[in-house]
């Protein structure tokens, strides 16, 4: 079958096998698999973007994960903790500026206990109708539930990579099976939950990225994020090269017209090399851009891979840009908390 016949079986039954998405991946032709997500973006999602704001809390960390440049073995990073009352008042500013949602995200850091995190929610949550989303590793099952009940809405943990000897081996400090069960909890929760992976991880083939989308469906996520592996340098993957972001773009879409519904973000790793596949992205199935509004001095802190984009900006003018870069792509941007697509 050639690709134009998978693809238009894939969008049709929703089904896909690993052989029919490494065929895709493979083919030099992808001027149809781009339009076709696009066009399911567009029913599915409308031309509304998201706009995630980000708060970069704690670059502590208790995990090792060898691609990581904010784990626990990197003795050269200055560590920062954003004290609770820190955290609502960038919140809170973000809510002003118009973000409907704020992603609460930092490295595995327990300093940050259940009834801290439940304080820190509860606070956000009378700021108004906004929406919290998660992103801050594995937890015990009772931290996730006390969450939720306190008014988190959402949570994104990524698989990483649907190897799991390769998870094992680039997250000595956990499992695969442990990342998973986690992720089974969130949606036994109820949360609006999010998974992902990584491009060009070493040792990973077409064949495992075919799986990691097939995850993603088996996971039934609400929010996926994609997005090319950088390496570090003060971590052991220092000298693997890049992710291919043409891959990437190719594997946001495949996700698109199989999954259909699910949130993707243009993730800002895609910026690092060429800004230009950032907006790419948006023709390829992205809906969502998140944006950093944590004070400077500790974005560039929060450094998991080196990204030269990092400016100083206010939230304000951080907002009114990626607005404006919005309009000028012919799209909108939403209004709304951007929830779950139902099915
Ligand atoms: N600790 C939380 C967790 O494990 O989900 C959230 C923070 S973690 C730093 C956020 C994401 O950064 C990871 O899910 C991973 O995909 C991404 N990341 C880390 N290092 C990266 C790298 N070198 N290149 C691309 N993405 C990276």
């Amino acid at each position: 079958m050639d690709t134009r016949k998978i693809i238009d079986k894939i969008i049709e039954k929703s089904e896909a096998s690993i052989e029919d998405i490494v065929k895709i991946l493979i083919s030099q032709q992808d001027s149809y698999l781009f339009e076709q997500a696009d066009k399911i973006r567009k029913e599915y999602c409308g031309d509304e973007i998201h706009l995630r704001a980000i708060i970069e809390f704690s670059n502590y960390c208790r995990c090792d994960c060898l691609y990581c440049g904010i784990n626990r073995q990197n003795l050269h990073l200055k560590r920062y903790r954003m004290n609770l009352d820190e955290i609502i008042e960038y919140a809170k500013k973000a809510y002003k500026a118009g973000y409907k949602t704020i992603v609460l995200q930092s490295g595995e850091d327990t300093w940050y206990t259940r009834e801290k995190i439940s304080y820190i929610i509860k606070k956000i949550k009378k700021l108004g109708n906004i929406a919290i989303t998660l992103s801050i590793g594995e937890r015990d099952f009772d931290d996730y539930k006390q969450w939720k009940i306190d008014g988190a809405d959402r949570f994104l943990l990524k698989h990483e990579t649907s190897d799991e000897k390769l998870y094992n081996s680039l997250h000595p400090h956990s499992t695969f099976k442990n990342r998973i069960k986690c992720l089974k909890w969130l949606k036994k929760l109820k949360y609006q939950t999010g998974s992902g992976f990584m491009i060009g991880l070493p040792g990973q083939t077409l064949n495992t990225i075919a799986k990691d989308i097939l995850l993603l469906k088996e996971l039934d996520v609400d929010m996926a994020g994609i997005g090319p592996f950088i390496p570090h340098p003060a971590t052991k993957l220092k000298s693997y090269p890049i992710g291919d972001s043409k891959l990437t773009l190719k594997a946001l879409a495949i996700t698109r017209i199989f999954l259909k519904r699910p949130h993707l973000p243009t993730t800002t790793s895609l910026e690092v090399t060429d800004i230009k596949d950032r907006e790419n992205a948006f023709y390829t199935g992205a809906n969502v851009i998140m944006r950093k509004v944590e004070p400077y001095k500790y974005r560039k802190l929060y450094e998991i891979y080196p990204n030269p984009n990092i400016k100083e900006k206010t939230i304000e003018e951080e907002k009114k840009e990626i607005e404006n870069y919005i309009k000028i792509m012919g799209r909108k941007v939403s209004t709304q908390r951007g929830d779950a697509i139902d099915k």
